[in-house]
């Protein structure tokens, strides 16, 4: 028997790992699993090199929990330790054993990732027990086994021990404080949580299984019953497979096992696969959206070699992928540091950049396979799209060619297209090409009707992110502006060379328009007098597109505009000056029937414009009655 002081420079370092290390106590079970699964992959590694002797059989990892004697073993048939490994890779915490399998084997384990990024890990058991004990054998022949235990504090005992087994039963002797990991759904959580795809099987007790009736049975016949193993993960989950072996069944199939709770069928999905310059694989999910869906929940999960990491993958996935679901597992993402740090990391920059890519490029094959199909998700899909395209600029390069501009009539442009077909009829006598918009089909009805009229095209637009949208299309793309069908009276919308000519004189224009602005309220609305066709409403209300858009912008967070204060709603009335009505006002000899004609008119305006309430309906309504009494 040997005892010995482990080699580490603070006086006890155990303390601190217990406080500091991990604000999470719960990994000590994923670290030791972890560390059970290396070594178990190890094995299977160094067995198809031919350098361990005999049959391994199908090894698995065992979970055992006594709550009597308060003992939770990690049993693994790995690769085991001599001794002097022991005091190697157990009591030099500051080496790692993992660089030295690396080095033994560097050429050989190269495809294998089978390297735990964990640092300490083994040491965070100490972070639940106050004893640990190591039962080990090595897979080398004729190696003996050996008992290693230390109590937390910087002593440890080794000795040799009879375990004739191969591999490693680490003992936890649970601390008072942490009680709660005896209970045996405590650790069938933690094991869902961590270890639901680790690559190795994971036993945890037993269970019941019926075994099918036999042809011809009785009808009250009972089925037998077996007790097999409960195995708690699937080793092989679908985004360590190929792609050509998997189907879209299988792609939703595992949808359903990452997030149980969720009855909505994905979209699509993404498989990730790259190996150079970085280690990355996963699948992701576009998820329908719905108002219903809680963006915090059924997130995107971190793993690394199979290992659940984190469901917070701020900073390695970009911003605007943040609402799919899925998996990504990589070893090269750097781990237990802070998130500042990983975003400046060039590796996690590169990967984050890769799933960029991958989604660009999943969305054109989507869209050139199938349009029509592609077309009947945009709805589902267009805010994580736009929001990728204002954020990444990458993604906005690539997104011409599979961002759509949808018509209120459900008609799908790119924008090549669109522009294209609406030259010949909405250029302005600028040579700009003007696309109209409406965000809203409903209360925009009577100007997208007036626009169709004249034979333009309106886009329904009605994301919430879309008037940033709009402000960088104009500023990255040539000689086009956007303008919402409500902006202005629709010969101002796209303005042409064309001029009606004015039944009023510009006199009589000058003692009209003061008559009406002292009618209504002035601060909030400017009147424009327009010579419209006779036949156009005498008063309409529009919203300049510049001050909407700004103040959209200013509410759905735009920057570079704090400072400027908050917009008020400016609107302007324009006034038909061809319109018989209108004329009618400025003829009006008295004063106060010239006033209710026009607040009547105005009011009429706003009523089209779902801008009439309270107080100003009852009276509006209250004045109708009057009016034809
Ligand atoms: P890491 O896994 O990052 O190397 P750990 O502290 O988790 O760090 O483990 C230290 C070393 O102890 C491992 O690299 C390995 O050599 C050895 N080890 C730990 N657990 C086992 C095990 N179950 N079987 C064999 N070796 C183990
Ligand atoms: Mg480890």
């Amino acid at each position: 028997m040997a005892t010995g002081n482990i080699n580490v420079t603070a006086e006890n370092i155990f303390p601190i790992i217990k406080k500091f290390l991990y604000s999470d106590h719960e990994i000590f079970l994923r670290e030791l699993i972890s560390n059970a699964t290396d070594a178990t992959l190890k094995l299977k590694h160094l067995s198809t090199l031919g350098e361990v002797k005999g049959d391994i059989g199908n090894p698995i990892i065992e979970i055992k929990v006594d709550k009597d004697k308060k003992e939770i073993r990690i049993i693994d048939q790995g690769i085991g330790m001599t001794g002097e490994e022991v005091e190697k890779y157990i009591n030099q915490v500051a080496f790692s054993g993992a660089e030295e399998f690396v080095e033994k084997y560097k050429d050989k384990v190269e495809d294998s990732g089978i390297i735990g990024h964990f640092g300490l890990g083994f040491y965070s058991s100490f972070m639940v027990a106050s004893k640990v004990e190591i039962f080990t054998k090595s897979f080398v022949e004729g190696s003996k086994a050996v008992r290693w235990e230390c109590d937390g504090s910087p002593k440890y005992t080794l000795e040799e021990t009879d375990k004739t087994t191969r591999g490693t039963e680490i003992v936890l002797h649970i601390d008072e404080d942490s009680l709660e990991f005896l209970e045996e759904g405590k650790i069938t959580q933690l094991l869902n949580k961590y270890n639901k795809f680790m690559p190795i099987p994971i036993k945890f007790g037993t269970r019941e299984e019926s075994l099918p009736l036999p042809e011809g049975a009785a009808e009250d016949a009972k089925p037998e019953k077996i007790t097999v193993d409960n195995i708690v993960n699937n080793p092989t989950p679908a985004w360590t497979k190929n792609p050509t072996d998997l189907s879209d069944e299988d792609y939703k199939e595992f949808y359903r096992e990452l997030y149980p709770m969720q009855f909505e069928e994905p979209l699509f999905n993404i498989h990730l696969n790259v190996d150079y310059p970085f280690n990355l694989t996963g699948i992701l999910y576009f998820p329908k959206l719905s108002k219903s869906v809680d963006p915090m929940k059924d997130k995107i999960q971190l793993y690394q070699n199979q290992v659940f990491v984190t469901d917070n993958v701020e900073g390695i996935v970009p911003d605007f992928l943040q609402m799919l679901r899925g998996v990504i597992d990589s070893p090269d993402i750097p781990l237990n540091v802070s998130r500042s740090y990983l975003q400046a990391d060039g590796a996690v920059k590169k990967i984050s950049s890769y799933i960029t890519r991958k989604v660009a490029d999943k969305l054109i094959s989507l869209f050139k396979n199938d349009r029509k199909a592609f077309e009947a998700k945009w709805d589902d899909i267009k805010v994580i799209i736009e929001y990728g395209m204002l954020s990444e600029e990458k993604f906005f390069e690539k997104s011409d060619k599979f961002a759509l501009y949808p018509t209120v009539d459900k008609e799908y442009f790119t924008f090549e297209e669109l522009v294209e077909e609406i030259k010949p009829t909405q250029t302005d006598k600028d040579d700009k090409v003007v696309i109209l918009y409406a965000s809203d089909v409903k209360s925009q009805h009577s100007y997208i009707d007036a626009a169709k009229e004249k034979g333009y095209q309106v886009l329904l637009l009605d994301s919430p992110i879309v008037s940033h949208l709009i402000q960088k299309l104009e500023g990255s793309k040539e000689n086009i502006q956007f303008v919402r069908v409500d902006a202005d009276h629709v010969d101002n919308l796209i303005k042409k060379d064309e001029n009606q000519i004015s039944k009023l004189s510009d006199e009589e224009k000058e003692t009209l328009k003061p008559i009406i602005e002292e009618a209504i309220p002035k601060e909030t609305y400017t009147v424009q007098l327009e010579a419209m066709d006779s036949n156009a409403n005498p008063f309409m209300i529009t919203q300049p597109e510049f001050m909407r858009r700004m103040k959209e912008m200013q509410a759905t967070g735009g920057g570079g505009m704090m400072g400027m204060g908050n917009f008020p709603d400016m609107y302007n009335l324009v006034v038909n000056t061809n319109n018989e009505l209108v004329g009618e006002i400025l003829n009006t000899k008295t004063k106060k029937k010239q006033e209710r004609l026009i607040k009547q008119a105005f009011d009429l305006a706003k009523l089209s414009q779902g801008l009439l309430h309270g107080e100003e309906l009852t009276t509006f309504i209250k004045r109708s009655f009057q009016m034809i009494k």
